[in-house]
C-alpha cells in the first residue's frame, strides 16, 4: 500500500463549500482512496508528499453529460449561428454521416483526445453517450468503444430519426435489435425528447424498453421549450433530466419531490445563442442541480468545466459555491454515484490542484487555465 500526502493546501474543499472548506489543510490518499483529511500542521506520515504550496484543492469535476463518440467538425454551423441563424436539432445528421464513415480507430482516437483534453481541465469522470451511429452496428460500436473510456456509458439510439428512415420503424429498431446489441456495453439509456427529435410517447417507449433491460434512464428535455418530458423523467425515476432550459412551475415541483437531478448545460446556450436556464429557481425549490459540458460537435464543443462554471455564475444565477458543487457532487448524483464528486474519507481520490488560492477563481478568472495538476485514483 502506498500513501500520498498532499500537504500545504491553502484552501481545501472536500464537498459542500459552505460546510467543508478549510484553510491550511492536508489530505492523505491510500490506494486511490481518501483516508485522512485534516490540518497541515498535524499530518500523518506518508510514502510520498506533494506540496500544494498554498493553492486550492477541489474534487475532480464529474461531467455527467457528453457526446464524445463522433467524427467530423461543424464549425461552419457555429459561424452561421453566431451570424444570426437559428439552432435546430437537424444538424446532428451531418455528424451521423461523418461518424458512420469513420473507422473504429479514428472514432476512438477522437474520443480519447477529448477525454484527455477534459482531464487536463479537471474532469476526472465522464459520462459518454452514443447517438451518432443510429444503425445497430454503428450504435453498438459506439457504446463498445466508449466502454473502454468510462463505466458511465449511455445508449442514445433515440437521438434523432436518421435521414430516410420511417419514424415508427426506427423506434421499433431502437427498442428492439439496437437496444439488445447496445445494452451489454451500457449503463444508461437516454432519449432526445424535443421538437425535431422524439415525441413524448416515443420517448416513453424508448426509456421503458431500456429500463426493462436493466439500464438507468436519463432524458434530454426542455432545451428548446417547455416539455412534458421533465415530468416523464421524474415519473420513470430517471437519474437526470438534462438541459432544463425552459421549466414550468409544475416541472420544478416534480423535480423537487424526486431523486431526479436537473442537469444544466449552459455551454449549449452560449454556443446556440439561446436563453440561459434559471438555476436560482431550481435552488430555491431544493432541486439537486448538476452542471455538465454536453461536449458535442454541434451545439457545445467544449470540454471545459471551468468555462461552464463561469457561465453558471455569470448567466444562471448560481453562486460560485453552488456552481462548484453542481460540477462535482451534482454530477455524481446525476450518475447515481457516491464514490466521486467529493473528497470525504473513503471517496475516490480524484483531486484537482488549482493555480489559485480559491475555487472562486474558476469564475473570477474566466478563460484562464487554472487547473495545475490532476490526481486520479
Ligand atoms: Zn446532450
Amino acid at each position: 500500500m502506498t500513501t500520498t500526502l498532499v500537504d500545504n493546501i491553502g484552501l481545501l474543499v472536500t464537498h459542500d463549500v459552505d460546510r467543508s472548506q478549510r484553510n491550511d489543510a492536508a489530505i492523505v490518499v491510500e490506494d486511490g482512496l481518501v483516508v485522512w483529511v485534516g490540518d497541515a500542521r498535524q499530518t500523518p506520515d506518508a510514502d510520498d508528499r506533494i506540496d500544494a504550496a498554498g493553492r486550492c484543492v477541489i474534487p475532480g469535476f464529474v461531467d455527467s453529460h457528453s457526446h464524445l463518440m463522433f467524427a467530423g467538425d461543424r464549425a461552419d454551423e457555429f459561424e452561421a449561428r453566431m451570424a444570426g441563424r437559428h439552432y435546430e436539432a437537424g444538424g446532428i445528421r451531418r455528424t451521423v454521416s461523418a461518424t458512420r464513415q469513420a473507422s473504429d480507430g479514428d472514432l476512438l482516437a477522437n474520443a480519447e483526445r477529448l477525454v484527455a483534453e477534459a482531464r487536463a481541465q479537471g474532469i476526472t469522470t465522464m459520462e459518454i453517450k452514443s447517438g451518432y451511429g443510429l444503425t445497430v452496428a454503428d450504435e453498438e460500436r459506439s457504446v463498445r468503444l466508449a466502454r473502454t473510456l468510462t463505466e458511465d456509458v449511455t445508449f442514445l439510439g433515440g437521438h434523432v430519426v436518421p435521414e430516410g428512415s420511417d419514424r415508427d420503424e426506427y423506434v421499433d429498431l431502437v427498442v428492439g435489435e439496437m437496444l439488445d446489441a447496445c445494452a451489454p456495453h451500457a449503463k444508461w439509456i437516454d432519449v432526445f425528447c424535443e421538437v425535431g427529435a422524439f415525441t413524448l410517447d416515443e420517448s416513453r417507449r424508448i426509456l421503458e424498453a431500456g429500463i426493462a433491460k436493466g439500464l438507468g434512464a436519463r432524458v434530454h428535455a426542455a432545451q428548446l421549450g417547455e416539455s412534458d418530458a421533465v415530468r416523464l423523467a421524474v415519473e420513470l425515476g430517471a437519474a437526470s433530466v438534462d438541459h432544463c432550459t425552459f421549466l414550468a412551475d409544475r416541472d420544478i415541483d416534480a423535480l423537487a419531490g424526486s431523486d431526479t437531478v436537473a442537469t444544466l448545460l449552459p455551454a449549449v446556450e452560449f454556443c446556440t445563442k439561446q436563453p440561459y436556464p434559471d438555476a436560482r429557481r431550481l435552488a430555491d425549490a431544493g432541486v439537486t442541480v448538476a452542471l455538465a459540458t454536453d461536449c458535442n460537435p454541434g451545439s457545445s464543443f467544449t470540454t471545459s468545466m471551468p468555462f461552464v462554471i463561469a457561465l453558471a455564475v455569470r448567466e444562471l444565477g448560481m453562486t460560485p459555491a453552488q456552481a462548484l458543487r453542481a460540477a462535482t457532487e451534482g454530477g455524481a448524483r446525476a450518475l447515481r454515484r457516491t464514490d466521486i464528486g467529493h473528497l470525504r474519507i473513503g471517496a475516490r481520490a480524484d483531486l484537482v490542484l488549482l493555480t489559485a488560492p480559491s475555487y472562486l477563481h474558476l469564475a473570477y478568472r474566466p478563460g484562464v487555465p487554472l487547473v495545475d495538476r490532476v490526481l486520479t485514483a
